[in-house]
């Protein structure tokens, strides 16, 4: 039987949900010939309960919300830029 992975609770069959969840970043640093520093983000399939699941969506939606905005001002910004500049 599956558990959440985000709260421990214990999942019914009928509400098993499946969301990526951030698990870390790994730093690497590789002394070659150069030095080089990478970088990676990880994510992993992990199995969450409806209530996770939902918070987790939120989440997502909040931040492309928030990009949007950042965006949509910066194209306001050159808009008006380019407009007083005349
Ligand atoms: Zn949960």
């Amino acid at each position: 039987m599956p558990n959440c992975s985000n709260c421990g609770e214990f999942i019914q069959p009928n509400e098993v949900y499946k969301r990526e969840i951030y698990m870390g970043t790994t730093n690497r640093v590789n002394y070659g010939k150069r030095v080089t520093f990478g970088n990676s983000r990880h994510y992993r399939k992990q199995t969450v309960c409806y209530s996770c699941a939902k918070l987790i969506d939120q989440q997502n939606e909040n931040q492309g919300k928030v990009l949007k905005i950042v965006l949509l001002t910066i194209g306001i910004l050159i808009i008006a830029f380019l407009i007083l500049k005349k």
